[in-house]
């Protein structure tokens, strides 16, 4: 994977679009003092994934964007991007299947930075991987500013460690180990998180356990209840039957005894109608004859 194009927007002094082509070999940016050759290193760093003001030379990172002067006025976003020529299939397999990859970055005042490779929305992430696994990045050994050099050569032997992983090719393996650890962390949290559920679930499965128990006893006894209630039904349907049964035995007895005395009421009557007749032809006026018999 080779640099082959750096284009700017907005960026530092770069208010309008500026191109810098890269050949193969070497790539020389001369000018006068303050022309902005350091600020296209930075734009090399800040595409990369820089994250650092400071190493910008600024305060905060909208310090980027064109700042205006006396003849222009403020810009409010800067864009920097960066072509790869890929030709040898050596990028990362995600970002493979291209001959050309365009790596931008673009930063809107107050709202950040937004990474693209290819037109597609990435991480920061990614993009720093893409140039780890090529031994490169914002941070990378090969990337020296002014006044570095000295820093350099007086490094610690821990900070030459990054100058050795960058110069065996390790640096992206480095960056994808950091990135898998990052990974464990967040699945062991994720376990965990699983395990509260878990436990959740387990107390909940308890306790709906405990209710069906309830709900099959409760269901068992209404059962039962039902059953008696019928049972009790059906005794107290067989008592009225008999007190039925019995009420009609008397009340037939009862007709039988009307029945035989009946002849014997018909022929009082009959008496009694012969004696008033009687009474009324001798005159005699008793009033118990009128209304019915002395015994
Ligand atoms: P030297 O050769 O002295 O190191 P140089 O060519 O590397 O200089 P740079 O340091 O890249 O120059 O550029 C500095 C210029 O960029 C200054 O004129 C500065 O005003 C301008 N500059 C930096 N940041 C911004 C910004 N945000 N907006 C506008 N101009 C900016």
């Amino acid at each position: 994977m080779k640099f082959t194009r750096l284009k700017l927007q907005g960026f530092k002094s770069f208010v309008t679009s500026a191109s810098l082509d890269i050949s193969s070999g070497l790539t020389g940016i001369v000018g006068p003092n303050g022309c902005g050759k350091s600020n296209l290193v930075e734009a090399l760093r800040w595409v990369m994934g820089e994250n650092s003001a400071k190493s910008m030379r600024g305060g905060e990172m909208d310090d980027v964007i064109f700042a205006g002067t006396a003849t222009r006025p403020t810009r409010n976003i800067a864009e920097v991007m960066l072509e790869l020529d890929n030709s040898d299939r050596t990028a990362s397999t995600e970002f493979n299947n291209e001959d050309v990859i365009q790596v931008s970055r673009q930063i809107e005042r107050g709202s950040g930075s937004d990474y693209r490779i290819n037109g597609n929305s990435v991480r920061r992430r990614d993009i720093q991987l893409l140039f780890a696994d090529q031994s490169t990045g914002a941070h990378s050994a090969s990337i020296v500013s002014q006044g570095q050099i000295d820093a350099l050569i007086r490094a610690k032997p821990q900070d030459r460690k990054q100058i050795l992983e960058d110069a065996s090719g390790t640096s992206g393996l480095q960056t994808r180990k950091h990135e898998a650890e990052l990974k464990l962390k967040a699945a062991e949290q994720n376990l965990l998180r699983a395990d509260d559920v878990l436990q959740n679930y387990i107390t909940q499965l308890k306790s709906i356990k405990s209710q069906v128990k309830h709900a099959a006893k409760y269901k068992n006894l209404t059962e039962q209840i039902r059953t008696l209630e019928a049972a009790l039904l059906r005794i107290q349907f067989a008592e009225l039957d008999n007190s039925k049964a019995a009420a009609e035995e008397k009340i037939r007895i009862i007709d039988a005894e009307i029945e035989k005395l009946f002849p014997k009421l018909q022929s009082y009557q009959h008496l009694k109608q012969a004696l008033q007749l009687c009474c009324l032809s001798c005159g005699i006026m008793r009033p118990d004859l009128r209304l019915g018999f002395r015994s």
